[in-house]
């Protein structure tokens, strides 16, 4: 096995198209067609983390956090990032950052979240624009339901609870093979009529080339009519932050407490407290003043995060409680998550826990 098995059942799971354009995702520090010894999994990579990999004789560290965020324009040893990179070259370890990609999906960061405080009726807070594509190709009539078969099994055609979903219709294509053209169907030089399907079926940003190739495989002509076009349909498993219910409402003070526990958190920093009871919530690990508006317009009776700034609690203006429960905090049962499905998929290499605090904020 190499690093890059270990990428593709990564991104199998949490493509990095669905990560952020600011992000800096995917393999930031080593050669990808390395053996695998061991993997390591962790929240940040210090350089406490990268001794922690040569201890354990992992040659691969999945990081959630990028450690090279911003660019580099020297690796002397002179910053904490530098002496990270530095390490981890000198020790040929591969560092792999996942971040938001795995904010932005379903079953990511705020889904451990919500598993953590057991949240139900869970839907995504702030769904992603632009990651459904539609196709629309034309196949001689008795070929639509191969073809149709073949871009299910790609990945085409799931919307929501519902796979094999599509549109066909009949209608008659023309062409003129010239006279380089190969054609399966016709003669050349001579326009010709065909009873065709038309096959309509959504997808995923992520599959198109997976989708393409299976369209280009069992489609018989020499050239396939097709037009892909980006939907601005919202995808409601694509998205960053999450909004679910307590299976029973509590006072604000038992919300407080019960975060608290749960979220093993030594402060949760609030704004004011309302009188009201606690039942709907929105939750977004890690830095989240931005979706403040967007909880609000969700409804929620509190939100859950991080990162809040003293003007960020004026915002709550008597609708919610802002809660921030510190930004490690928030983000800590990501990599147990990670452990988790990577464990699943790989049964034959130490997949490592790490150890290493790397909250760098702490309570007195
Ligand atoms: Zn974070």
């Amino acid at each position: 096995m190499i690093i890059q098995d270990v990428i593709n059942h990564l991104e199998d799971f949490a493509p990095l198209n669905y990560a952020e354009d600011f992000d800096n995702v995917g393999l930031l520090v080593g050669d990808k067609n390395e053996k695998l010894k061991g993997i390591l999994v962790t929240l940040d990579t210090l350089e406490a983390v990268v001794d922690e990999a040569i201890e354990n004789n992992c040659n691969l560290i999945v990081s959630f956090h990028p450690i090279i965020f911003k660019g580099l324009k020297k690796i002397t040893g002179k910053t904490y990032v530098e002496r990270v990179v530095l390490k981890a070259i000198q020790h040929n370890i591969t560092i792999y950052a996942i971040h938001t990609a795995l904010d932005n999906h379903f079953k990511g960061v705020n889904d451990m979240i919500c598993n953590q405080l057991k949240l139900v009726n869970k839907s995504i807070l702030i769904p992603q624009k632009g990651t459904i594509k539609k196709l629309t190709t034309y196949a001689p009539k008795d070929e639509a339901e191969t073809v149709r078969k073949a871009l299910f099994k790609a990945g085409a055609g799931h919307i929501g609870n519902y796979s094999d979903c599509s549109f066909s219709n009949e209608g008659t294509g023309t062409f003129n093979p010239d006279q380089d053209a190969k054609p399966t169907i016709g003669k050349k030089g001579e326009l010709h009529f065909e009873k065709e399907t038309k096959i309509t079926v959504t997808f995923a940003k992520h599959l198109e080339s997976k989708i393409l190739k299976a369209l280009f495989t069992t489609h018989s002509y020499e050239e396939v009519a097709y037009e892909i076009v980006t939907l601005e349909n919202t995808n409601q498993h694509i998205g960053i932050g999450m909004i679910g219910e307590f299976e029973a409402e509590m006072s604000e003070t038992e919300f407080l407490l019960y975060l608290k526990t749960k979220m093993n958190t030594a402060c949760v920093r609030h704004s004011t407290l309302l009188g009201k009871s606690i039942k709907k919530v929105a939750v977004l690990g890690g830095s989240g003043s931005f979706a403040i508006p967007n909880a609000k317009r969700a409804g929620v009776d509190a939100f859950i995060t991080a990162d809040l700034k003293y003007h960020d609690f004026f915002l709550a203006e008597n609708a919610l409680i802002l809660a921030d429960i510190g930004h490690f905090e928030s983000e800590q049962f990501t990599k147990n998550g990670l452990v988790a499905h990577l464990t699943k998929k790989i049964t034959n290499f130490a997949i490592v826990l790490s150890k290493t605090d790397t909250n760098p904020v702490k309570y007195f």
